[in-house]
């Protein structure tokens, strides 16, 4: 519009004051009118900036810059480099900003929306990377205002040693040098001839058998040597004979079991060793043998391989048997809290990943009746974290709920530690919340903590689960046939009908 057309609508509408900046041609212009509750004075102005001071009664002057961002995207930062220099020839005056871009920002707090305590997307999303954002926000927040304070991830206590940031430095290296040599190594299965392979793809027996030989070819397999050599800290000697380190070759040949099986076997025709050979060893042997008689070869490496797999599986029903001993109650069951008292079952569960975390809370009362079951979608870094996180939300809840007497449960041994011992002092990732927690339990009349057996907190493990799926916290319908089953099976002392 043209400066006449905004010299009628001053007239027209009472307007004491107007400046406008004319459009060129069709595009931009600029106007802005006061009427007479301001005194304005106009100190500049042009197609993107009208920089003004106000003056009002019973008010101190001010400034005033209005801005028309620049269309082209590239120039819009000379605009706002403009009005920073603006204001910075403004001596005793502060810069404000309402936009976020210059957003004035001083501490973490500042990037936390304090009515909701959560982080503010916007202004991680203009000042951060993607990758940085993703840790930013797996950082729980505390219900309660605290101060900043600097704390180094790879030490529990979170303060900075040149001696921790040398150990990091050398870790990386070795996982890195570690990597590479896996990569370059030669796998056990390029030793052995292809001719075998095909041979073994061709016998006849269960899928599933030749399966499991490639991948104990692979080194594939948990034999103690196998999870040793993959840093897990276990003993790597034979559980059955306690002699030797349990490789697949002391396991399948070696070992005085598997030597007995085969021994007793129909199996007449294998390759002959004079002492225990190395799978790849073994498997190699057969080529001879196809070479001699193809029929029966066939027919033998069938049967052997089913030896092999009835080798492994009574190797694994040995390990995994549970451990039986005098004192163990083969009938734990999860026990119904005092009459007024609330019981809550917590648990987190994160996936191997650590992209996507979820926690778990049911209440439930005196009877066994359920009050209230939540999943919740977490970020979370650690299993402790979110332990601690489970137990929170489930403090809150209660407060929220009104209910004063409360047991908690989890099956996480060390953030029960954390919680009885106020000196304790836990990892960084966890000490916001196990914070929390600490200072919650005053705002409770009787509040105990219980660590139980993982397969007693099934409910609570099958709630977090399912936050992994769900975008929101979800409270479940007390009537949900799955959840009503699992409470009724709990309550009376049956815990292990069930199977997610
Ligand atoms: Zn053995």
């Amino acid at each position: 519009m043209k400066r006449e057309k905004f010299d009628v609508v001053q007239r027209k509408r009472n307007f004491t004051g107007c400046v406008v900046v004319e459009p060129r041609g069709a595009s931009g212009g600029l106007a802005l009118l006061w009427n007479d509750f301001v005194t304005l004075n106009v100190l500049s102005s042009d197609a993107r900036i009208v920089d003004v001071e106000v003056t009002a009664a019973d008010h101190p002057p001010f400034f005033l810059t209005w801005v028309y961002g620049d269309p082209l995207r590239h120039k819009r930062k000379e605009v706002w480099d403009r009005i920073t220099s603006i204001g910075g020839q403004r001596q005793g005056y502060k810069l404000q900003y309402t936009c976020p871009l210059n957003y004035h920002l001083s501490s973490v707090a500042d990037f936390i929306d304090r009515g909701n305590r959560t982080w503010r997307m916007d202004l991680l999303q203009l000042y951060f990377q993607p990758s940085d954002r993703e840790a930013i926000l797996k950082i729980p927040l505390s219900l309660f205002v605290a101060e900043d304070k600097r704390i180094w991830g790879p030490l529990p206590n979170g303060i900075f040693s040149v001696k921790s940031a040398y150990q990091m430095l050398v870790k990386m290296q070795d996982e890195k040098e570690a990597a590479n040599a896996s990569s370059s190594r030669v796998r056990n299965w390029d030793l052995v001839p292809d001719s075998i392979w095909k041979h073994i793809w061709a016998i006849r027996t269960l899928p599933k058998i030749k399966t499991f030989i490639w991948h104990a070819w692979n080194e594939g397999l948990a034999t103690g040597d196998g999870l040793a050599n993959r840093k897990v800290p276990i003993d790597p000697v034979c559980a059955r004979c306690g002699t030797q380190r349990e490789t697949m070759g002391h396991l399948l040949f070696e070992c005085s079991f598997s030597r007995a099986i085969w021994f007793g076997s129909s199996l007449t025709h294998s390759p002959s060793f004079t002492s225990a050979p190395s799978l790849h060893e073994w498997l190699s042997g057969w080529d001879v043998l196809f070479r001699k008689d193809k029929g029966l070869a066939r027919e033998s490496l069938a049967k052997a391989s089913f030896i092999c797999w009835y080798i492994w599986r009574a190797r694994n029903d040995m390990a995994h048997a549970p451990a039986t001993s005098p004192t163990s109650n083969d009938k734990a069951c999860w026990a119904l809290p005092p009459v007024g008292v609330l019981k809550a079952n917590c648990d987190a569960v994160l996936t191997k990943d650590k992209s996507r975390g979820g926690l778990g809370v049911i209440f439930r009362d005196h009877r066994g009746v359920q009050m209230k079951a939540l999943s919740i979608p977490f970020h979370l870094s650690s299993v402790l974290q979110g332990e601690a996180a489970a137990v929170q939300s489930a403090l809150i809840q209660a407060l929220e709920d009104g209910h004063q007497r409360l047991q908690v449960e989890f099956d996480s041994k060390e953030l029960l530690s954390f919680l009885l011992d106020p000196n304790r002092v836990p990892p960084s990732e966890a000490a916001i919340m196990i914070a929390d927690v600490r200072r919650l339990v005053a705002s409770f009349m009787s509040i105990s903590f219980l660590c139980i057996p993982r397969d007693l907190n099934s409910i609570a493990d099958t709630l977090a689960r399912k936050a992994l799926s769900i975008m929101c916290k979800i409270d479940w319908p007390l009537t949900i046939p799955w959840l009503h089953t699992l409470c009724l099976n709990e309550a009376t002392g049956c815990t292990h009908a069930f199977d997610q």
